[in-house]
């Protein structure tokens, strides 16, 4: 049978009668995929499977263990035989034909009425692949599409709204660099109609957006000042009201330092539907971008992210207990005299990572005492992470004489990355 004598179709088998003759492993599959489709299902064997036992004893479907006979077609709209046994496969399918029921014949490909391609689901979207009779060629072009389709490399984004409301998805969009978005973040934001922006970010993934995918830009962009707080609550509820899927594409993690809180909050309060996708926060990542993992055995056993000076207080003041700080390059200078107060030592390494992932990414390394000056000095600016304590001397950038051991495992993500 040549594929251009197929016709592919959806059958839509809710509440019908449908008759799967066999009880072994594949009978079991097809009367599993029937079911999902909501088929009235009756398996007709003398032997079934434990799992169709299991759904006959439960009332799924309804087991008739016996040898087939014609009658066993009366009022079925369609039939898959799949015995193990071509005689009876083909008496069953023949007896189908006189009647004019469709019939699968799992074990005639080439004689059989109807094939069963193979199926993936990715959200409402249902695929269905017949590949020229090639039952395994047909799975592995099923498994690649779905995943295509999972990780937002296929349009997945629908064109008719459905009448009901819209719905937000706050997604964490990782540090910047477009590899560093979750699969799932990426699937969200290709089905998105509106999405929400921020200055930080993947923000090359806005540039793959369909031409109608609105944008709109919160953040601080040069000449603009940032949308307030409020005014992002109220657009994300207002355009999900629209019946609008949105995505708020936030940079690094939704729930760091990102108001991702209050953003869901806002939208349940007024009855909109949110989700809520982590993502790699700059506090862990841009570290590692300059090759300084946050914890390291014999130098670092935990960490603490925090903005500033205020909260630094309450932050262990010892080398081994490393700081991070977000937004902090404005309060240096007095984030580094809280930490020398609370007996930091000062020459406690301390890094700074501006633009992560980024191609202008820049490392600067000094130590409590001196970094202030550092960074006055080369004009370091936001967007930066500033971290303190010994796991900096693991950094290829620290100078030679921080090296209290060897650490040349470790090497950044990103060899172009440069140092000052
Ligand atoms: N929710 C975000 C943090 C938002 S606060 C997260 O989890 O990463 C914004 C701060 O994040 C910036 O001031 C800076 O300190 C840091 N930041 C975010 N992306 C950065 C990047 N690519 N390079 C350096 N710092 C970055």
């Amino acid at each position: 049978m040549a594929i251009q004598d197929i016709y592919p179709t959806a059958l839509r088998l809710l509440g019908r009668p449908v008759l799967v003759v066999g009880g072994g492993p594949v009978a079991e599959r097809r009367a599993k995929g029937l079911l999902d489709a909501g088929a009235k299902v009756t398996v007709v064997a003398p032997i079934a499977t434990e799992t169709l036992q299991s759904l006959d004893a439960s009332g799924l479907l309804s087991w008739e263990a016996r040898e087939y006979r014609t009658s066993d077609l009366d009022g079925v709209w369609f039939v898959q035989t799949a015995t193990g046994t071509s005689a009876v496969d083909t008496q069953v399918a023949a007896d189908a034909e006189a009647q004019r029921i469709w019939c699968v014949n799992a074990s005639d490909h080439e004689a059989s009425a109807a094939w069963t391609p193979a199926v993936a689901v990715v959200d409402d979207v249902k695929i269905a692949i017949n590949a020229g009779g090639d039952p395994r060629r047909a799975m592995a072009l099923r498994n690649a599409v779905a995943t295509a389709l999972e990780t937002g490399d296929l349009p997945l984004r629908r064109h008719r709204k459905p009448g009901a409301g819209g719905s937000v998805a706050l997604v964490g969009g990782g540090p910047g660099d477009s590899g560093l978005i979750t699969v799932r973040g990426r699937r969200l934001l290709g089905q998105a109609d509106v999405v929400v922006a921020d200055r930080l970010g993947p923000r090359e993934l806005l540039k793959e957006l369909a031409p109608d995918v609105r944008v709109i830009e919160v953040g601080k962009t040069p000449g603009h000042h940032p949308v307030p707080q409020l005014e992002i609550n109220r657009i994300l509820v207002d355009e999900a009201l629209k019946g609008n899927r949105v995505v708020r594409l936030k940079g690094g993690d939704p729930y760091v330092l990102g108001r991702g809180g209050e953003e869901a909050e806002f939208c349940r309060q007024n009855g909109v539907e949110v989700e809520v996708v982590s993502g790699v926060t700059s506090a862990i990542s841009v570290p590692a971008a300059a090759g300084i993992p946050v914890t390291h055995r014999g130098l670092a056993k935990g960490f603490s992210v925090v903005t500033g000076h205020e909260e630094l207080s309450e932050v262990p003041a010892r080398p081994d207990h490393t700081v991070v700080l977000l937004m902090g390059v404005a309060q240096l200078r007095d984030s580094a005299a809280a930490l020398a107060g609370s007996g930091l030592p000062l020459d406690t390494p301390v890094g700074i990572v501006e633009n992560g992932y980024l191609p202008d990414q820049r490392v600067t390394i000094g130590t409590l005492g001196s970094i202030a000056d550092q960074a006055e000095a080369v004009g370091v600016a936001n967007p930066a992470v500033i971290v303190i304590g010994d796991v900096v001397r693991v950094s290829p950038f620290a100078p030679q004489h921080f090296k209290t051991a060897d650490y040349s495992t470790i090497t950044p993500n990103r060899p172009r990355v440069r140092s000052n």
